[in-house]
């Protein structure tokens, strides 16, 4: 199956392309990409494939990525069985990729093609593996958003190795070996930035400013965005459950210096004390603690049991492959549950 990580892939370059109702959008885009797609082939000889896989949207997106044209860039089209989310579907375009070399590059016309080129630049002639995209500020988001990605990233940076980059984004190009390498990660939980990372080789920084979406809506919501958030620090770092720790032997310190305390005040001090209120106060605190260390032990354990399951992390329902130059379809399949397991 061309979909398993043993497979031979040509020289060239894979532009993976995550979808969820973009039907309004996807048509613009892919004619950039396909301008895109012909500078890459004339200027460098690269040959280019994109990858539209379609994370189970609600409007019409698969059937509009179908009838795009192959013109200059062979085009493979994949639709999932359900919503399995952005992560699962930048997975499917690794594991289907058939180039070598990777860019992952969302379909809401927020990560522009022109920039792709630079990725591209700094991959064939300075030799970096992963050059990925961070957003040069984040000034037109909300304070309590900015607050948020800053402790995010302090937490996930805790105590780390291999530090993950502030504000990195998935509009990334990964090498064939940085490809490779994501491909023999084995986690089902996953989180491609902390992972691309993670992996090492020569990592490259490249700022710049996010488009506003052409259409539709972003469907993260601040619920999603904790989701992923807690995904990522969970599955990307143990400084919750330290910090856990830090602050059960920080508790129980203080706890027991004030019983020193209390013992001092009765003995040399003769004060008996009255301190209902500071008992309950103690009580609650000490409880309110436990559970959060429980929480975040609870996430770990959820964490083993999915990892346990080696459930597949997406489904496909149907895929397709064009290649330019071949007028009919080339190859046309319909998914079945193995397509997607490992
Ligand atoms: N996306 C996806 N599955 C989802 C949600 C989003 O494949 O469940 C895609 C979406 O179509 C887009 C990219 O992921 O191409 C980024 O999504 P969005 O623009 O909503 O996120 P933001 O840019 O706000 O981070
Ligand atoms: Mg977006």
């Amino acid at each position: 199956m061309n979909a398993k990580q043993g497979m031979k892939r040509a020289e060239g370059l894979t532009i993976v392309v995550p979808v969820f109702n973009e039907a309004t959008g996807l048509p613009a885009l892919h004619k950039k990409l396909m301008l895109l797609a012909e500078r890459l082939g004339s200027q460098r000889g690269l040959a280019v494939e994109i990858v539209y896989v379609d994370d189970g949207s609600r409007d019409n997106t698969y059937a509009i990525a179908r009838g795009l044209p192959a013109e200059k860039a062979d085009v493979q089209t994949i639709s999932f069985s359900r919503n399995f989310g952005k992560e699962s579907a930048l997975l499917a375009g690794l594991e289907h990729a058939r180039k070598s070399a990777i860019l992952f590059m969302d379909g809401d016309g927020q990560h522009p093609p022109e920039l792709a080129e630079k990725l591209v630049a700094l991959w064939q002639d300075e030799h970096y593996d992963v050059v990925y995209t961070a957003k040069a500020h984040r000034e037109n988001e909300p304070a309590t958003r900015r607050l948020f990605a800053k402790l995010f990233y302090r937490v996930l940076n805790f105590n780390v190795r291999q530090e993950i980059p502030e504000d990195a984004g998935d509009f990334r190009l990964l090498s064939p070996r940085a490809a490779d390498a994501l491909r023999q990660m084995p986690e089902r939980n996953r989180f491609f930035k902390g992972m691309s990372s993670w992996i090492g080789f020569r990592q490259v920084r490249v700022p710049y400013e996010p488009a506003p979406r052409a259409y539709g809506a972003s469907s993260w919501n601040m619920r999603a965005l904790l989701g992923l958030s807690i995904e990522g620090l969970t599955s990307f770092s143990a400084a919750p459950l330290r910090i856990a720790s830090l602050l059960g032997i920080l508790l129980s310190a203080s706890a027991f210096l004030f019983g020193l305390w209390i013992l001092f005040e009765t003995l040399v001090l003769g004060k008996t004390v009255p301190g209902y209120p500071s008992v309950i106060v103690g009580i609650m605190v000490i409880g309110g603690v436990q559970l959060l260390v429980l929480g975040v032990m609870g996430e770990y354990i959820a964490k083993i049991l999915s990892e346990l399951k080696r459930r597949p992390s997406y489904f496909i329902a149907e895929s397709e492959l064009r290649e330019t130059g071949k007028s009919e379809y080339s190859e046309r399949r319909s998914g079945t549950p193995r397509e997607a397991a490992e």
